[in-house]
């Protein structure tokens, strides 16, 4: 029986395969972090079902309520594979965040545009076209999001919510 390691906590977990190659989705006793497991006869691969934000721990109560949910959703969305739903959620979540910020109701691509003549954050300029190239590929209904467009949207959104709450929200 192979086993696996927690990718939490670390704890072993004994996964009951008849036979391989298996793939299935396993719950960690000890801290409940719900993780997707593939077993062949090369090894195993564990993957968390549903990615972390732990990141957001230290800009976590300046985020809105809707903006915590935003998040929490682009995660499970990613986990059972509706890709581009988690695109939105995360793109959701900047928008929500900017407006509270700046003081408007503008939408997500004059918020942008307003990030990028902002001095604060002028050497995110990465990140920011990024962005640009996401919320314009998002905005198309006729395309749908792949699951590493959907990863790296989330990724990008937690890096650039610390910087917002660090250089402009505090
Ligand atoms: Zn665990």
């Amino acid at each position: 029986m192979p086993e696996i390691r927690c990718v939490e906590c670390g704890m072993g977990i004994y996964i009951d395969a008849m036979g391989t190659p298996y793939e299935g989705e396993v719950g960690c006793p000890n801290c409940r972090t719900r993780m997707q497991v593939y077993v062949s006869q090369d090894g195993s691969r564990v993957e968390r079902k549903y990615p972390s934000y732990n990141e957001l721990k230290e800009v976590w109560e300046i985020l809105s309520e809707v903006e915590k949910k935003s998040i929490s959703e682009a995660s499970l969305s990613l986990g059972v594979g509706a890709y581009t739903a988690s695109e939105m959620m995360s793109l959701r979540c900047l928008e929500s965040i900017l407006r509270r910020i700046y003081g408007t109701s503008e939408m997500l691509g004059k918020l942008i545009e307003r990030m990028e003549n902002d001095n604060r954050l002028s050497d995110l300029k990465g990140i920011l076209s990024y962005f640009k190239d996401v919320r314009n590929r998002v905005a198309h209904p006729e395309k749908v999001s792949s699951k590493l467009e959907a990863k790296s949207t989330f990724q990008m959104t937690k890096r650039l919510l610390i910087e917002i709450v660090n250089r402009l929200g505090r």
